[in-house]
């Protein structure tokens, strides 16, 4: 089943997220404090002829953590590596890249929590003293060879901040977290984008886009794309509200901003009867890993106080009775009757 709030990016096409890619501050919307700070930060180091102290993003998938890296190597003038852990089977995968790096280059990592023990070893020494130390055989004949390597900023990303490590953690310099947007802020960034792409989207239009874009510009350009088409087979040379209403509708997107997945699992909590339902259950029931439960559905549920994650398991809020037009949720059975 194709998922219309779908956030992953390997299902977006990437050459339209790429052409609306914000590339300055002045163009990416929201996230103001983060900005502020990295503002400050990149000033700072400019100042002093300094590369950029090591950055680390946490936050849902969709949310601009890659854009943000785009636009710090535009200001600091450097050049970006991307790639992701995933990519980083061997110790020589890395060793690769950190030796084709140049002074000041800036190398992102996204998923960056997915990287081996063995290989986050190999970053901690680069990251604090730019060295690569390379074991050449094993046991007591065995070497470390020094590399110096060219001063550089590792920016990484991940959307799971409790699973990254905390000596690898500790050797960031900052730390953000990206909030979800509000829908003022998405709104701008839809019309933002409908101009680029020369189809512009009216206000009311792009508030009801992003009413129902979970907080998610990603999620929020992904509706564009395909309310411009139809538009477009309208002939109509601007979207209006009244086909915002009508694609909305078509493409089964719920009022919320929910889709299938999101339901199902309110539903699952809701069922169970105020009784709270553990990761695995959940997963389990909805035939979905749980790490796409914790990363993409859970965190715009308990952002928006749809759900609660206590010790035993999950809940559902009074919110969500109310939502589903349910009677107040019964007693927990956990806190007092056990
Ligand atoms: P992440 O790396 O967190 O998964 P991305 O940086 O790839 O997310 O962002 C997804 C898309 O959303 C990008 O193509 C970008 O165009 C858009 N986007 C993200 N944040 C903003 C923002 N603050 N303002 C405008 N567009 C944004």
């Amino acid at each position: 089943m194709e998922r219309i709030v779908e956030i992953e990016k390997i299902a977006f096409e990437g050459e339209f997220e790429k052409s609306l890619r914000p590339s300055s501050f002045d163009e990416y919307i929201g996230q103001e404090k983060i900005k502020k700070n990295l503002q400050v930060f990149i000033q700072a180091a400019t100042k002093r002829s300094e590369c950029l102290d090591h950055v680390l993003f946490f936050g849902p998938p969709g949310l601009g953590k890659t854009t943000l890296a785009y636009i710090i190597s535009n200001e600091m003038r450097s050049n970006i590596k991307i790639t992701a852990a995933p990519m980083i089977e061997k110790s020589g995968d890395l060793a690769a890249i950190l030796t084709n790096l140049q002074e000041n280059d800036i190398l992102f990592i996204d998923e960056i929590h997915r990287l081996s023990p063995a290989i986050e070893e190999i970053l901690y020494p680069a990251m604090e003293d730019f060295r690569l130390d390379i074991i050449i055989g094993s046991g007591p004949a065995a070497q470390t060879i020094k590399i110096d390597l060219p001063r550089f900023t590792l920016i990484g990303a991940t959307t799971r901040a409790g699973m990254i490590s905390s000596p690898l953690r500790d050797r960031f310099g900052m730390h953000f977290r990206l909030q979800f947007y509000t829908k003022e802020e998405l709104s701008n960034i839809i019309v933002c984008a409908s101009k680029k792409l020369d189809k512009l989207c009216l206000e009311d239009a792009s508030f009801e886009m992003a009413r129902r874009s979970r907080g998610t510009p990603r999620i929020a350009l992904r509706l564009l794309k395909r309310i411009r088409d139809f538009a477009d087979v309208e002939n109509e040379d601007h979207i209006s509200k009244v086909r915002a209403e009508y694609g909305l509708n078509e493409l089964g997107v719920n009022d919320l901003g929910f889709d299938e997945l999101d339901l199902h699992y309110l539903e699952l909590l809701l069922r169970a009867k105020g009784r709270p339902l553990g990761l695995s259950t959940i997963a389990a029931a909805l035939s979905e890993d749980e790490g796409t439960i914790e990363d993409v559905i859970e965190p715009y549920l308990l952002a928006n106080g749809y759900i609660e994650r206590t010790a035993r398991g999950r809940l559902a809020t009074p919110k969500t009775y109310e939502l589903f037009k349910l009677g107040p949720p019964p007693l927990q059975t956990g806190l007092f009757n056990e």
